[in-house]
């Protein structure tokens, strides 16, 4: 039996991925209630993004061809030229609009440049997926339980692997779980539950707004939200997260975006990073919400003073973007699958490999 620790994108589409290759899984979940940051992902996928996300559309597709609607739609991307973290960089814009086009092209796709009246860039529209969270969040349960995924639901206090027996999982409440393969699929929290991950797996602070449709219908949308996702082309917080090993102290980016999400809007979303290896409490979020606003403010002031919910989850993470999929080492029987960079393309494929080896592993 393999135990599959966490019910964020990861653990889910795992136990999925499982089944179909004939192993018995049970997937454990924290209480329903808890927020994820799968829940609120803006759930993009950027299949032009590099060779390995090439599949991504296809397998979404396939996926629910097995389990029924999860949520996949084609769509828009447009990217902005505002800047939401001062200065602005013109010759910066122009260098990642031309970097992008050349990508697109790789890939076989092209963008629509969007021009201002003096010629000057303000954007560029692709094409793009995305995965509607709260579709998924909805469907994902009866998916599961059709394809034969065994639930439990409990907090892991921690993993004990006693020599050659199986793993103990140790749950909050005194329960204990055991299983000879655990793959720890817990986000953020997969540090906290297998320490020796934490010089490669990091945590930033994700935090957006919630806007239901009639907080927004008295606003000007930005160009390209009415068919799908708008964020800006000089995202900062990829390039914050490459800087994490030599970051001195806690830094703070907003990338103003703009997601459908079921029937309301995420807008965000402002991302804290820590120094790599230092404690990551949870941020004020009356702080970041503050930040996050004064950021949007500078490119969408008719969105930046909306009412809305504010949310702030973990997200993981690694510096070199090389995601934390894989046997553990010095840890026979445990597995993980953390850290994943745009996960929404790039875990289906992922998972399909990492399901093969394990099943591989299971029979021999
Ligand atoms: C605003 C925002 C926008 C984003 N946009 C995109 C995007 O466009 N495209 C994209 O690909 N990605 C995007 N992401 C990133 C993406 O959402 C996450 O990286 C991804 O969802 C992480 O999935 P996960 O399953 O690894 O982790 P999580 O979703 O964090 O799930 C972890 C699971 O582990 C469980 N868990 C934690 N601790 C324990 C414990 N002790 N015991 C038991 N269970 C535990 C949690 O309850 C949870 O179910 C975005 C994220 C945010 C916040």
């Amino acid at each position: 039996m393999v135990l599959v620790i966490g019910a964020g994108l990861a653990g889910c589409l795992a136990a999925l991925a499982l089944r179909e290759r004939g192993l018995p899984v049970t997937l454990l979940s924290q209480a329903p209630a808890l927020a994820t940051a799968s829940q609120f992902s803006y759930g993009g996928v950027p299949w032009w993004g590099a060779p390995a996300l090439a599949r991504a559309a296809e397998l979404w597709q396939a996926l629910e061809r097995r389990h029924g609607p999860l949520g996949w739609q084609s769509c828009t991307l447009t990217l902005h030229g505002g800047c939401a973290n001062p200065p602005d960089d013109p010759q910066a814009l122009a260098a990642a609009g031309a970097g992008l086009e050349a990508r697109l092209v790789a890939a076989g796709e092209s963008a629509l440049v969007l021009l201002g009246d003096q010629g000057q860039l303000l954007g560029l529209e692709l094409p793009y997926g995305r995965v509607d969270g709260v579709v998924l969040a909805a469907a994902l349960p009866a998916a599961l339980e059709r394809a034969g995924v065994r639930r439990h639901t409990g907090s892991v206090l921690a993993l004990e692997c006693p020599g050659a027996s199986p793993w103990r999982v140790r749950l909050a409440g005194g329960d204990t779980l055991e299983a000879e393969t655990v793959l720890l699929a817990a986000g953020a929290a997969s540090t906290q539950l297998w320490p020796p991950l934490k010089p490669e797996l990091a945590t930033s602070w994700a935090g957006v707004l919630a806007l239901s449709a009639d907080d927004l219908a008295a606003c000007d949308l930005p160009s390209g939200a009415r068919t799908g996702i708008v964020m800006p082309l000089l995202g900062q917080r990829q390039a914050l997260e490459q800087q994490t090993p030599s970051l001195g102290e806690a830094r703070a980016v907003v990338d103003a975006g703009l997601a459908p999400w079921g029937t309301a809007w995420l807008l965000g979303q402002i991302s804290l990073v820590n120094p790599l290896g230092q404690f990551d409490p949870e941020p004020d979020p009356a702080w970041m919400e503050a930040r996050l606003r004064s950021g949007l403010a500078r490119v969408w002031p008719q969105l930046a003073r909306l009412p809305a919910r504010y949310h702030q989850l973990p997200v993981s993470f690694t510096a070199t973007g090389v995601p934390l999929v894989g046997p553990v080492a010095q840890a026979p029987g445990l597995w993980v699958c953390a850290g994943v960079g745009a996960p929404f393309a790039a875990l289906p494929p992922l998972l399909e490999t990492l399901a093969d080896q394990l099943a591989a592993g299971s029979r021999s």
